[in-house]
């Protein structure tokens, strides 16, 4: 099974390149990726040095030129290429809709000419904006609130008119606030490490009232993989129904640190604009199998661990 996959040193990337390396022994990954600020090539560097299996390219995913012909008669393509990070794309949007939006196009319009089997987009919950109560199923209209949102929204309605007009094999997945290693330090639980470790206080946006759920990378990476192994087409929301407001996990954090959180949780000056609540229903997706293996709270003592000892990886 031949896989392209763009992204693939960033940080969920570089979690399901390992999903699909160490799940699907015969597959062969050719990953492109920019390596922006988020990302790293040591996240891959276990994978790329089996030369028979793995192929690193780097490129921006809007120069097609640099991959369309590697990829020809492949029979998937994953697109987790992305700029990830809400607060930057406030004042910086036409990068976001540079690579989320028009950069998917390309990947989309690339994959159609070179005959790939299966194109995989990888969304976001966010697509959907806030819920105050109750969640989304895959059926509701999108509604994004930001300009990160806006453009992941933008590509998807893009790639789902490729379904009716080329009669294409596509699956789009919607995942909630993703942890783990190897995430760059401005998302909240790796910033928030990150500051107690070099001893400054935590930042949490407006009232810190905000409520997220958080699914592990490695339960998001088997949810695609297992929907790949099915040959799954159409939307599916991926997620971890827990729920959690901002201030409980910087709280949480610094307790683990020993840390007073009267002293080291600082509140700052909100997001234009802040979903309050995002939260997505997953029965879709339970009814064929899946569901979240792990949980946020067990996994944040190896995650403060790999931080202590890797934070030398990011630039910040
Ligand atoms: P990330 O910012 O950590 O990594 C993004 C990766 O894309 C990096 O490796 C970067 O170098 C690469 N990239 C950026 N622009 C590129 C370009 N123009 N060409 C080629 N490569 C480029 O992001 P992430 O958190 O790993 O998110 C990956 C995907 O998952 C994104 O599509 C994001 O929208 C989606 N997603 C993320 C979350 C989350 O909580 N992090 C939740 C749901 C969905």
């Amino acid at each position: 099974m031949k896989i392209f996959i763009t992204g693939g040193a960033g940080f969920i990337g570089s979690h399901l390149c390992e999903e699909l390396y160490y799940k699907i022994p015969n597959s062969k990954l050719l990953i492109l990726d920019k390596i922006t600020y988020a990302a790293n090539l040591k996240f891959i560097s276990h994978l790329v040095k089996d030369k028979k299996r793995v192929k690193f390219i780097r490129a921006d995913i809007i120069d097609s030129f640099k991959y369309k012909k590697q990829i020809n008669n492949f029979d998937i393509a994953i697109n987790v290429a992305a700029e990830s990070h809400v607060d930057r794309s406030f004042n910086n949007s036409i990068l976001f809709t540079k690579t989320n939006t028009l950069g998917a196009h390309i990947f989309f319009q690339t994959c159609l000419e070179q005959k790939v089997k299966k194109i995989i987009q990888v969304s976001t919950d966010e697509v959907y904006g806030e819920k105050l109560n109750g969640s989304f199923n895959e059926q509701n209209h999108l509604n994004p609130t930001n300009p990160y949102s806006a453009s992941k929204a933008a590509a998807e309605i893009i790639i789902k008119s490729y379904k009716y007009h080329f009669k294409s094999n596509i699956l789009i997945v919607r995942g909630n606030n993703i942890y783990g290693k190897r995430q760059f330090p401005e998302k909240l639980i790796p910033s928030s490490i990150t500051k107690l470790l070099k001893n400054k206080p935590i930042e949490i946006h407006g009232s810190g009232k905000h409520v997220r759920c958080y699914l592990s990378a490695k339960d998001f990476s088997r949810a695609i993989c297992m929907l790949l192994k099915k040959n799954k087409t159409g939307v599916f929301n991926i997620g971890n129904n827990k729920y959690y407001k901002n201030i409980e996990i910087a709280e949480t954090i610094c307790k683990k640190f020993g840390k007073d959180k009267k002293k080291f949780i600082n509140f700052i000056k909100d997001r234009p604009f802040n979903d309050r609540r995002y939260s997505i229903n997953i029965k879709k997706i339970k009814k064929i199998g899946w569901q979240p293996q792990d949980s946020l709270m067990n996994d944040l003592n190896e995650i403060i661990k790999w931080y202590k000892n890797n934070i030398k990886l990011f630039k910040i």
